[in-house]
């Protein structure tokens, strides 16, 4: 199929509306520039949207929104004013038939392991703080020298491995540092009697939270840049982009089946590095395709249920760390905003399953996903199977970036390449190949714009880089 040239001038394009192409946008515009922002999906925000069903708002994994960064945060408050709620939070840990308080709580973490575990945990704990790993390099040997084998064998592995759906043997230590940074048993058992001033950096307990799910902020973000005079065209796919001298000329877009070609002056691309590789026209050296091909991710998929009940649980979340059932979360969204839920009576949950694209789970039939859902409810104990009113199923793919033993060569191979683009940044989760929140991926789009438009000069790649985090437990492990 032949493309049809675009009559338009060259414009600033940005591929993805997720929060680091919707926020480069906005800056965009906030520079005199209009741009024009591709999505290949029908709604906005990426991962961090919210889908509407029969009246329910769901959130895509449950994202808070926290922040060190200032800009950010005035940023999220200037576009929400209100709607942008202060959530207070209550998360907990079901292993082995027993709810655990997530921050932990000595007493119930004591009740719930029992005396002779306890004593086995502190006795591993000290054990591998007097004879750690030397060369610590997996992410079990990261844990395991910061909370001691047993802990890790407990806590962290299965619940890990239902993540990333590797071996933690085979995850890299990069990925533990990057989310558990200033943690260890002594600093949570500290935490846990107050023995410290100190905050433990993961164990926040309140959260803000837009009134109807992150895709609110999101859609206000892209109305915000239509309103500038920029574009947000939904349901258009980039399928190549086209360069010459170290320079991209035009970007080929494919919409209901139907090839555009526009004529680019910089491009912004949140796009996975992958695929972003290998839509180059012409084809980068085989050796920067061949380090692309080699990247890996892991997808999610969340079963949707609304059920019968008003109070089924107090938590946001609940991990759910037992081998027994294949969910690795769940879910409360009335517990994040009530809005989220219109109906009163009812409850609205998230299972959330981690697979790849293709595999048993993500290729099951909704109706089976629903029901295997229910059953997974009854059986944890937190609702029947009967009181489940209906479901949907929603996939979602390259929602984590693999960090294994081969990625950062790769990542090198790629990042050199790419340098030498004038006028393109890969900006986001996907398009660094970086655990990042959202408010990493929105400024990764802010330093991408003020890059090519106002001579700063911010290595994107290491946004986020030496960044110790708030939450240990996100979206991976304990
Ligand atoms: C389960 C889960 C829970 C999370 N929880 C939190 C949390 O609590 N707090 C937090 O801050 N962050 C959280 N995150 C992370 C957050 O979702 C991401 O950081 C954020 O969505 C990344 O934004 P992005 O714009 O970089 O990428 P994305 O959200 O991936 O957006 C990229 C966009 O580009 C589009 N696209 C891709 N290829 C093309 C193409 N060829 N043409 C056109 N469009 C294209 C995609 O459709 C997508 O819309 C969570 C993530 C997951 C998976």
């Amino acid at each position: 199929m032949t493309a049809t040239d675009s009559t338009d001038p060259p414009k600033a394009i940005v591929i993805g509306a997720g929060p680091a192409g919707l926020t480069a946008a906005l800056e965009l515009t906030r520079h005199g520039i209009t741009p024009t922002v591709f999505e290949q999906d029908a709604l906005v925000g990426g991962i961090s949207r919210t889908q509407c069903y029969n009246g329910f708002y769901f959130d895509m994994g449950g994202h808070r929104f926290f922040t060190k960064s200032k800009e950010v945060s005035a940023l999220w408050r200037e576009t929400l004013g209100d709607a942008f709620l202060v959530r207070p939070r209550l998360s907990r840990i079901y292993y082995n038939r027993r709810f655990f308080a997530y921050p932990p709580k000595v007493g119930n973490a004591l009740h719930g392991l029992g005396f002779i575990e306890s004593a086995i945990v502190i006795a591993s704990y000290l054990r591998w703080q007097a004879f750690p790993y030397k060369n610590v390099e997996t992410f079990e040997q990261w844990v395991t020298n910061a909370f001691g084998k047993r802990l890790f064998e407990i806590f962290f592995k299965t619940y890990t491995e239902k993540v990333w759906g590797v071996g933690c043997d085979e995850l890299r230590a990069e990925w533990a540092a990057q989310r558990i940074k200033s943690m260890s048993l002594g600093a949570v058992v500290a935490n846990m009697l107050r023995w410290r001033s100190g905050k433990v950096t993961s164990l926040i307990e309140q959260f803000e939270y837009p009134r109807l799910g992150p895709g609110m902020m999101w859609q206000f973000y892209s109305d915000k840049v239509t309103s500038a005079g920029g574009e947000v065209r939904l349901d258009t796919q980039v399928k190549a982009i086209e360069h010459h001298d170290d320079r991209v000329n035009s970007v080929v877009t494919i919409r209901g089946g139907v090839e555009d070609r526009h004529a680019a002056a910089q491009v912004y691309s949140s796009m996975p590095v992958t695929q972003l590789i290998r839509a180059l026209r012409p084809a980068p050296p085989e050796s920067v395709v061949d380090a692309a091909g080699t990247l890996r991710y892991r997808d999610f998929m969340t079963v949707c249920l609304i059920l019968k009940g008003e109070d089924l649980f107090p938590d946001n979340w609940i991990y759910v760390h037992d081998s027994e059932v294949k969910m690795g979360r769940i879910q409360n969204f009335k517990n994040w905003s009530s809005d989220m839920a219109p109906d009163s009576s009812k409850t609205s949950l998230g299972l959330e399953y981690f697979c790849n694209r293709g595999d048993g789970l993500w290729t099951m039939a909704d109706d089976e996903l629903i029901d295997m859902g229910a059953r997974e409810l009854e059986a944890v104990g937190l609702a029947r199977r009967e009181d489940v009113l209906d479901g949907v199923v929603y996939r979602m793919p390259y929602a984590y970036p693999v960090y294994d033993a081969d990625y950062r060569d790769a990542l090198d191979r790629i990042r050199d390449y790419l340098s030498h683009f004038g006028n393109l940044q890969s900006i986001g989760r996907n398009g660094l190949h970086r655990y990042n929140n959202q408010d990493h991926s929105m400024l990764t789009g802010l330093y991408a714009v003020r890059n090519l438009n106002a001579g700063a000069n911010v290595d994107l790649w290491k946004v986020n880089a030496g960044d110790d985090y708030h939450e240990q437990v996100g979206e991976g492990a304990t």
